[in-house]
């Protein structure tokens, strides 16, 4: 695991080994017991750690740098990891609106204008990476500070339990990281803040009734597909020609089935199956007022297809599925589902469950987060637009501040700018000042 910006961790101790004791000791007299010359390792410690490199992790090692915060960042895998899970699709706007105003001074002072994606169109996952996120990583704010490859698996606080009593004026001490890097390198940190900013992407939800896993879908895994993948291009094989299972209702199972849609005009024999759960003629529920222009057209386009039920396409509301059969090696998965009271099977070559996604608990287990009030079902829903700093000091773990498209836990309508505005926020907190004295010492 390469070290961060923090020194500390870089001059550890080497541990010594404690003696070896003789094969068969020889009768000694008394001795004073030896003390072991073994030292506690040193551990890494930092006022910040800064967790995921998406787009508002890196706006956040950005800002910290900025405002010289000494942090530590991790990120499980590469810089822009789920962007690149959708690389082959455009964003729903321009790219002006995905980028923030230092990230820009930044490029453009370390003279990469050149590579900069162009801002007055959408562009692809993969240019939004290439051409912003991994750019500001070789700035010389950010360069050398991601420690890629490492995942923060847990979090807890410091010498205490979850369950121990908190009187209101126990002292809390710092938070304590659980990381796993390259070669299974297992390591604490300690840390007075955590910006918590790891998405969503990595927890689709699964395909059952009650948001639980259908039986047999885990025998089918190598079938199904939880995010949406190049239908047009690299992947068109998969679904040329073949029957295809759409479920769920969301922008995601909208741009499958536009591009399904495209593509079953020159492959004649496509045929596609789309399920979802609410009893709707129209599957896609559109964000009134929706700022993200193409994520509105798309959703229209696919409710459009849904009504016309032509295409190659039929669409089933209300359907839940109740199990589904891996019928071996080169046929198709049969899936069972109820319609209306009814059970419908179906054969298919692939499936594409696009039922959301959730944020992970796992990491966050050990801490007291208001997870039903806020995280995991945010008030606001589908429409939540504002939502900002979530949670803040005023849960129970001061300090500690999940960003980004986590915070809207499983809501969508998440848009980067809001995470940078959140950012900012935190940032202000963490310092103990106004949210304008940010905005200056930023600007200066
Ligand atoms: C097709 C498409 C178009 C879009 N268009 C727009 C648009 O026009 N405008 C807009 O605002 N938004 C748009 N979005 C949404 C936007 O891309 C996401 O909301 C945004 O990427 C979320 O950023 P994030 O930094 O919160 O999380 P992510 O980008 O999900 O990054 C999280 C990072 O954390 C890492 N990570 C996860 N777990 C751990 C762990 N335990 N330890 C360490 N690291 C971890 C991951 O590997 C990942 O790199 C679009 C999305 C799609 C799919």
């Amino acid at each position: 695991m390469s070290n961060g910006n923090n020194p500390k961790g870089q001059n550890r101790p080497p541990q010594q080994q404690a003696p070896q004791q003789a094969q068969k000791p020889a009768p000694q007299p008394a001795a004073e017991p030896e003390v072991p010359k073994t030292q506690p390792r040193e551990e890494r410690r930092a006022s910040l750690v800064i967790l995921g490199a998406g787009p508002v992790g890196v706006e956040a090692a950005l800002v910290a740098s900025r405002l010289k915060l000494d942090f530590l960042w991790f990120e499980k895998a590469q810089v822009g990891e789920h962007l690149n899970r959708w690389g082959h699709l455009a964003t729903h706007a321009p790219m002006k609106t995905l980028v923030s105003e230092i990230g820009l001074e930044e490029i453009r002072k370390n003279n990469m204008d050149e590579f900069l994606v162009n801002l007055d169109e959408p562009a692809t996952g993969k240019a939004f990476r290439d051409g912003y996120i991994s750019l500001l990583l070789e700035t010389l704010q950010l360069s050398g500070k991601l420690e890629a490859g490492v995942e923060a698996v847990a979090a807890g606080r410091d010498n205490r339990l979850r369950e121990d009593p908190r009187g209101p004026r126990d002292p809390i001490g710092p938070f304590r990281l659980f990381v796993r890097g390259p070669n299974n390198k297992e390591e604490h940190i300690l840390a007075d803040a955590v910006i918590d900013c790891t998405g969503v992407l990595a927890t689709p939800r699964p395909l059952g009734k009650a948001g639980l896993p259908a039986p047999g879908e885990n025998a089918c895994r190598d079938r199904i597909s939880y995010f949406v993948e190049d239908i047009l291009g690299a992947d068109l094989k998969k679904f040329a020609d073949r029957t295809v299972m759409v479920v769920g209702a969301g922008i995601s199972a909208a741009t499958a089935i536009t591009q399904l849609a495209e593509m079953a005009k020159e492959h004649e024999a496509t045929w596609v199956v789309w399920l979802t759960r609410r009893p709707s003629t129209l599957p896609v529920r559109r964000i009134p007022q929706d700022p993200l222009k193409g994520r509105d057209a798309i959703a229209a386009a696919a409710n459009h297809i849904a009504c016309r039920a032509e295409g190659h396409i039929e669409f089933h509301s209300g359907a839940w599925i109740d199990r589904m059969e891996n019928q071996g090696n080169d046929k198709p998965v049969k899936v069972f589902a109820t319609i209306g009271g009814k059970e419908i099977a179906w054969e298919v070559d692939r499936i594409l469950s696009l039922c959301g996604y959730q944020p992970s608990r796992l990491l966050n287990r050990e801490l007291r987060m208001p997870w039903e009030t806020t995280l995991d079902l945010p008030p606001t829903g589908i429409d939540s637009r504002e939502q900002e700093l979530n949670p803040g000091p005023a849960t129970e773990e001061p300090g500690w501040y999940v960003l980004g498209s986590k915070s809207y836990g499983r809501a969508s309508g998440f848009e980067v700018r809001t995470g940078y505005r959140q950012v900012r926020q935190a940032m202000a907190e963490i310092l103990r000042v106004r949210l304008q004295e940010i905005t200056k010492r930023l600007a200066a």
